[in-house]
């Protein structure tokens, strides 16, 4: 994968613009933002609210196991040694263990889903 001699990513092909000179090499967010394309000529651009849809998507993706992580932290430090909750509690937290990554397998289709739709339609052109 090429590396844009502006901002030095690594992305696909298909995420940079076509042309000579100073447009070699050159990603569609550099090329929108130093003004060489305009935002409808690069199909492939993830546009700002395109990004924060995907950064969202991706947290409500990964987050069960954010809390997953908070909540047991919380119980070895806070609850280990309380009578008779830390019991309770750790019976609640096992049982959370179990049930997150069953409940993440069943969504990743409709994360998967909600990705594709997310990402920008675009074809590269034959020869590029
Ligand atoms: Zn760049």
């Amino acid at each position: 994968m090429p590396t844009c001699r502006l901002c030095f990513s690594v992305y696909p092909r298909e995420q940079f613009i076509h042309g000579n000179g100073p447009k070699a090499q050159v990603c569609v967010r550099c090329g929108v933002e130093k003004g060489m394309v305009s935002e409808e000529e690069v199909a492939s651009l993830y546009s700002n609210s395109n990004a924060n849809a995907r950064f969202s998507a991706l947290a409500r993706r990964w987050s069960p196991l954010m809390w997953l992580s908070v909540l047991w932290t919380a119980w070895i430090v806070f609850l280990n040694d309380v009578e008779p909750w830390s019991l309770y509690t750790l019976i609640l937290l096992a049982l959370f263990s179990l049930v997150v990554p069953l409940y993440m397998f069943f969504f990743s289709s409709k994360h998967m889903a909600v990705m594709a739709r997310l990402t920008p339609e675009y074809e590269r052109p034959p020869g590029h």
